[in-house]
């Protein structure tokens, strides 16, 4: 069964008596355990395309299934819930809370769940094991070099074993060695089964990716399967770099 599936998905944005139609009729279906691509140039539909996906928005018209759940009618509140239960999000700022240690940021997804305060925090500390920052637990991010913050919203988005991870443009902000450890640690997790939807404007980022999805004027004009590049292969070519912060 796939874990995200569109049939005609459409979105319009009204702007006064103007009709902006930023998706139009997007039928996609994704397999548990694909590494995806979104890519296209800029106004090309691809936000508007993850935010539906991301349950952060309702589309115009079109359904979309998510983990076999309808979701295209539902309520901003069940929206929300399915969201926090299905959905783990990657941002290209990282977006973790400033004053709050690198643990806490990773528990911060359960603390809507009822879980016990043992159980978060012994989950987060399992999930950043799982990218390798177990030593850096009770650093703040200003204490964290970029690619270390962005394995803590890594860890972040998986603490609560969700459905998919939704990645918008997660190495937009760093180096190129940081950003192919960042790959490689995402194919890593593909490869232990976890769904991922990447977006990037680069293509040398997609080439990680198995699969690319090209969006243009709100359409998805290509869809294909890749034989994707080995992010931990490259690491080896590329030199290393001092690490910025400590
Ligand atoms: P991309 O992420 O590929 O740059 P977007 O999904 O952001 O593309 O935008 C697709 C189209 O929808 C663009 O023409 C954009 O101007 C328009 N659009 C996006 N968000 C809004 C919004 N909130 N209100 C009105 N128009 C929007």
């Amino acid at each position: 069964m796939a874990i995200i599936a569109t049939e005609d998905l459409g979105k319009d944005y009204h702007l006064g008596p103007h009709t902006v139609h930023a998706l139009r009729g997007v039928s996609v279906s994704i397999e548990p355990g694909e590494f995806v691509a979104v890519m296209g140039p800029s106004g090309s539909g691809k936000s508007t395309f993850m935010n539906l996906l991301g349950c952060l928005d309702r589309p115009t018209a079109g359904r979309y299934w998510l983990d076999g759940e309808d979701v295209a009618r539902l309520s901003r509140d069940q929206l929300a819930s399915v969201r926090n239960a299905k959905i783990g999000f990657v941002f290209q700022m990282f977006n973790l809370l400033a004053r709050t240690s690198a643990l806490e940021n990773v528990e911060l997804p359960l603390l809507y769940g009822g879980i016990s305060a043992r159980e978060r925090r012994q989950r987060a500390r399992a999930r950043l094991e799982a990218v390798g920052l177990a030593e850096r637990e009770h650093h703040h991010p200003s204490q964290l070099s970029g690619g270390q913050q962005q394995r803590v919203a890594i860890a972040r988005a998986l603490v609560n074993d969700p459905a998919v991870i939704l990645a918008d443009e997660p190495t937009g902000n760093l180096d190129t060695r940081t950003s192919v450890e960042i790959l490689a640690l995402l194919q890593r997790l593909n490869r232990q089964g976890l769904t991922i939807v990447l977006v990037t404007h680069e293509q040398d980022i997609a080439t990680y990716a198995g699969r690319r999805l090209v969006f243009r004027d709100g359409r998805l004009r290509t869809d294909e399967r890749v034989t994707s590049i080995d992010a931990a292969d490259v690491l080896k070519t590329l030199p290393e770099e001092e690490e910025a912060v400590v």
